[in-house]
């Protein structure tokens, strides 16, 4: 029988590569979404695929599926910075409540589970690059800490059913990523410069722009997530690429690739506590799963581009 996996937040941006990734690897695949960040028209490409089923609801609500299921994979949230101050009560409720409903479905179901954490359980943080054991800086009182926090319980809680009732779980650390599928207005740096080069607009800079972070692919990414789904490794692990760069020199890398004439402005930074630098410390992803990305920036932007370009057009 082929394995059959619920995916949550199979709508959006990584869900959809995650998706597909499953649907190419031939199992049967169950999308539940709520379409709050996820889109329509990513369901409707992947149900062409007759193994996949979608189920519009929210995982604020108990998840009810029937079948056999193996593996059951919380990738939904909100994750911009800028749904922060959006939808701050939404995304604490999808973490904590949302966590909870999916780990009880793969319990009664004897599925494995995988939970989307985040570099953001880092905070700003004081230790450089990020070990898995390196226990954060998180301002709890900051207009970020609604995400990081919300992050943080999801894993204690996954851990928990891990430690106490056996649910065999997988907890990877997620850092900057970026890909096709991006949603040209969710307001991250990558969609935002893209889409301010390829219209004409001034790329903006955030504060001085000597902050760091580091951009991995989306189909790396979810390669990388598929080889720890299916191992036997609980983690967590970071899943993300080592190749730093500023906010300055991602600016100018777009201009190059796009070449496009749009100036660059500084604007203030949207919150206080923006992570000044960011770097996943790979060694046990890699140790454990062989895994790195393989995509640099230059090509993995043109492919961003590409999509972009046909977004901004639609
Ligand atoms: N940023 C920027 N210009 C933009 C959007 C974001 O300079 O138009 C900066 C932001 O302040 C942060 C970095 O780019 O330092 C990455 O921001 P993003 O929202 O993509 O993700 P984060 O890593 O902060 O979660």
């Amino acid at each position: 029988m082929r394995p059959r996996a619920v995916v949550a937040g199979g709508a959006g941006f990584i869900g959809y590569t995650f998706v597909s990734r499953l649907l190419q690897e031939d199992f049967d695949v169950v999308i539940v979404d709520n379409l709050a960040t996820g889109t329509r028209h990513n369901v409707n490409e992947l149900l062409c695929e007759d193994r996949c089923e979608f189920y519009e609801r929210d995982i604020c609500e108990p998840v009810e599926i029937s079948g056999p299921i193996d593996y059951v994979v919380n990738l939904a949230c909100p994750a911009s910075p800028v749904d922060f101050s959006r939808i701050p009560v939404e995304i604490m409720r999808t973490c904590s409540e949302g966590t909870y409903h999916l780990l009880e479905l793969a319990l009664h179901k004897g599925a494995e589970f995988l939970q989307a954490s985040t570099s953001e359980v880092y905070g700003d943080p004081e230790v450089h690059p990020q070990r898995e054991d390196y226990t954060g800086n998180v301002n709890i009182s900051g207009p970020r800490a609604v995400y990081d926090e919300g992050k943080r319980y999801a894993e204690v809680l996954t851990l928990t059913y891990h430690r106490t009732l056996d649910v065999p779980v997988h907890i990877a650390r997620i850092f900057n990523t970026y890909g096709p599928r991006m949603r040209p207005d969710d307001g991250r740096v990558v969609s935002n410069f893209c889409v301010q080069a390829l219209t004409g607009q001034p790329l903006t800079v955030y504060g001085d722009g000597n902050q760091t972070r580091c951009f991995c692919y989306v189909e790396d990414l979810t390669e990388g997530l598929f080889r720890f789904m299916t191992s036997q490794y609980t983690g967590p692990f970071n899943i993300g690429s080592p190749e730093e760069i500023t906010m300055n020199e991602l600016a100018q890398r777009v201009l190059e690739v796009t070449g496009s004439s749009s100036a660059i402005e500084q604007r203030p930074l949207l919150h206080p506590d923006d992570p000044k630098r960011r770097r996943p410390a790979v060694e046990r992803v890699n140790e454990a799963l062989g895994w790195q990305p393989v995509t640099d920036l230059t090509t993995g932007l043109r492919q961003t581009l590409a999509w972009f370009a046909q977004a901004v057009e639609e």
